[in-house]
C-alpha cells in the first residue's frame, strides 16, 4: 500500500480545488481584467496543467505568473497545490499560508494547507486549519469526516506510548503490546539491513511507526479491507495476532519499510506498479505465489494500466496487480541489479521521464522490457 491512499485523497481534494478555484478564478479574472495578459494566460496555463495532472509544469507557470503578480493570491494557491502534489511539502504550505495572509476567505487553500500539515505529521496543526474550513463551510460533510478522523487519530496517539530505536520509533497503544513492539523493532531492524543492502540505500532519518488494532487501522487509513499495512511517511500496520505468525509480521514490515526507502530515493513520480512491485518482490524471498496468481490469470495486466493506486480494485484484482508488478520488478533486478533500480528511483525522483530513466538505467527501453 502507501502510495495510493496519497493519490486517492489527491484526486478527491482536487476535484474539490480545481472546479471551484478554476471557476472562481476565471470569472473574477473576466470581470477585474486587471491583469496584465500574459500573467493572465500564464495562470491558465498553470490550471490547465493542473487538470491534466501535470503538476511540475503547473509549477512552473504559477511561479512565473507570481514573478510579474507576487500578491495574488490565487497564484499562490495555485503554486501550493502544484507542490503539493509533487510531494514538495515545505513550499506548499509556505505558498498556501502566503495565500491566506493575502486572501483569509481562500478555503481551498486553507483545505489543502491542512493536508499538507496532516501529511508532514502536523496532526495538531491539521486539526486547527480544518477547524476554520468546517466553520467557513459548515455543509461541507467530507471535509467534517476528515476533521473527525483526525481528531481521533490525535486522541489515539497522544494516549500511545513509543519504543524508539537508532532506525524506527515505534508507537504502540499499551503496556500489553510492549513485548509486540520489541519484536516489530526487531523485525524492522533486520528489513532495513536486507533491503538495503539489496538496493544499496538507506532511509535519512528514522523512520515512525505505528502500531494499530485492525479497527483503528481502517479509521486512520481508510484503506480497503485486503490492506496489510500502509505507508504515507508512517508506517501503519495493524498487529491484533501478529505474535502468531511472525513470518507475516516479517513480511508485512519489510512492504512497508520498502516504501519508506522508494519515498527517501524518490518523493514523487514513482508509478504504482514500481513502488509496490519493489514492497512485493522485496518483502520475502520466495516468489512462488506471483508466478501462480499470474498463470491463473485469465489474462495478462500490461504495466502502463498499473500507474496509479491500486485501492481502486478488489482483493483478488489486486493480489494480480501486485503478482503484475512484483514480477516486473524482480526481473528488473534480476537483469540490472539493486543499484541501476536505486538510481533509476533518484531519477524519477529528480523530474526525468519514466521511459527515458528506464532506458539509461536498465540498459534497454520499456517497450522491449515488457
Ligand atoms: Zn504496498
Amino acid at each position: 500500500m502507501g502510495q495510493y491512499n496519497f493519490n486517492g485523497m489527491t484526486r478527491r481534494l482536487f476535484r474539490f480545488v480545481s472546479l471551484a478555484v478554476v471557476m472562481a478564478s476565471w470569472l473574477g479574472t473576466a470581470a477585474t481584467a486587471q491583469i496584465d495578459p500574459r500573467t493572465a494566460l500564464l495562470e491558465k496555463a498553470g490550471w490547465d496543467a493542473l487538470t491534466a495532472g501535470e503538476a511540475q509544469k503547473a509549477g512552473e507557470n504559477f511561479r512565473a505568473a507570481l514573478a510579474a503578480d507576487p500578491r495574488n493570491a490565487r497564484l499562490h494557491l495555485g503554486a501550493g497545490l502544484a507542490a503539493y502534489l509533487e510531494r514538495r511539502d515545505d513550499e506548499a504550505r509556505m505558498e498556501l499560508e502566503r495565500a491566506l495572509a493575502l486572501d483569509p476567505r481562500l478555503t481551498e487553500a486553507r483545505a489543502v494547507l491542512g493536508q499538507v500539515q496532516h501529511r508532514m505529521g502536523d496532526v495538531r496543526g491539521a486539526i486547527s486549519t480544518f477547524d476554520l474550513v468546517v466553520a467557513g463551510a459548515p455543509d461541507d460533510a467530507a471535509a467534517r469526516a476528515t476533521l473527525e478522523r483526525w481528531r481521533r487519530e490525535l486522541e489515539l496517539h497522544d494516549r500511545m506510548q513509543q519504543a524508539i530505536g537508532e532506525r524506527f520509533t515505534v508507537s504502540f497503544e499499551g503496556p500489553s503490546e510492549e513485548a509486540l513492539a520489541t519484536e516489530a523493532l526487531a523485525s524492522l531492524d533486520r528489513a532495513y539491513w536486507r533491503i538495503g543492502a539489496i538496493l544499496g540505500a538507506f532511509p535519512a532519518t528514522a523512520v515512525p511507526v505505528v502500531l494499530y488494532t485492525t479497527e483503528q487501522f481502517r479509521d486512520v487509513t481508510r484503506s480497503p479491507t485486503w490492506a496489510a499495512g500502509a505507508y504515507d511517511g508512517t508506517i501503519r500496520v495493524p498487529m491484533r495476532g501478529a505474535l502468531d505468525n511472525r513470518g507475516e509480521l516479517d513480511r508485512v514490515l519489510a512492504h512497508e519499510f520498502t516504501h519508506a526507502l522508494v519515498r527517501t530515493l524518490a518523493a514523487r513520480n514513482v508509478p504504482t506498479w514500481l513502488n509496490e512491485g519493489l514492497a512485493s518482490a522485496l518483502e520475502a524471498d520466495d516468489l512462488t505465489w506471483a508466478g501462480e496468481r499470474v498463470r491463473e490469470a485469465p489474462a495478462r495486466i500490461p504495466l502502463n494500466t498499473l500507474q496509479a493506486g491500486f485501492s481502486r480494485l478488489d482483493g483478488a484484482q489486486a493480489q494480480l496487480a501486485y503478482a503484475t508488478s512484483a514480477r516486473a520488478v524482480r526481473r528488473m533486478l534480476d537483469e540490472a541489479g539493486g543499484a541501476a533500480m536505486a538510481n533509476l528511483l533518484r531519477d524519477l525522483g529528480g523530474g526525468v521521464d519514466f521511459e527515458v530513466a528506464f532506458l539509461h538505467r536498465m540498459q534497454r527501453p520499456l517497450a522491449d522490457f515488457e
